[in-house]
């Protein structure tokens, strides 16, 4: 036995079984499928709800956790040896440092800190080269 989703013209949804997808085919060629509800007797299977992609609800492996957070932390840890942090004076001194050289020394390294969606925005429409952080800093926000 084969169970079914049916739907008639009226839209009414019901389940009816048969021995196989021949038999509702042939019973449903001869208008013996009923509708339980309206008695109609067109009525056709009903289309199955799409098949969520295996891809999309796959589960994250803990190798792959923690290869993420290895490259996370070693992404933080260059930040940090690479970069001065400046917390919320990030804007200022990202103008300040803006178009500076090597040969302006500590001036040239890069910086990280604090600043709002908007600042943010604001220096990338300036053309200062500003990029989200994957991490919070480990300081505080006071500097
Ligand atoms: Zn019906």
């Amino acid at each position: 036995m084969i169970v079914f989703d049916l739907k008639c013209d009226a839209g009414h949804v019901f389940e009816a079984w048969f021995g196989s997808t021949g038999d509702f085919e042939g019973q449903q060629a001869r208008g013996l499928v009923e509708c339980p509800m309206c008695g109609s007797r067109e009525v056709a299977k009903a289309v199955m709800a799409p098949a969520v992609s295996p891809k999309a609800n796959r589960v994250v492996t803990d190798a792959e956790r923690k290869t993420e957070l290895a490259r996370l932390a070693k992404l933080r840890a260059e930040v940090e040896a690479n970069c001065d942090y400046v917390g919320r004076s990030f804007v200022r001194e990202a103008r300040a440092r803006h178009g500076r050289t090597e040969e302006d020394g500590e001036a040239a390294r890069g910086i990280f800190g604090e600043a709002t969606i908007a600042d943010a925005m604001e220096l990338i429409d300036e053309g200062i080269p500003v990029s989200p952080l994957p991490f919070r800093p480990r300081q505080t926000a006071d500097a």
